[in-house]
């Protein structure tokens, strides 16, 4: 971070400053929850499951999405 925005931080209007941190804290749970997420795509023809869209075992687009329900939280 640089020190201008070090200094924003410190002088700057605080609703303005206040605002930032929660859209800052906001982006970094949607980050985390994306983190987390298991592998939601599954190869129809072999099975395997990742995040790719075609299949490494088939080297085919044969990737289906899976849908999973989130676990709850805490
Ligand atoms: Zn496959």
């Amino acid at each position: 971070m640089s020190m201008l925005w070090a200094w924003d931080r410190i002088l700057g209007e605080r609703d303005r400053v206040e605002r930032e941190i929660r859209d800052e804290d906001q982006a970094r749970e949607e980050l985390r929850a994306t983190d987390d997420d298991p592998p939601t795509r599954r190869c129809r023809v072999c099975a395997h499951e990742g995040p790719e869209r075609f299949c490494p075992h088939c080297l085919a687009d044969t990737m289906i999405d899976v849908k999973r329900p989130r676990p709850p939280a805490p």
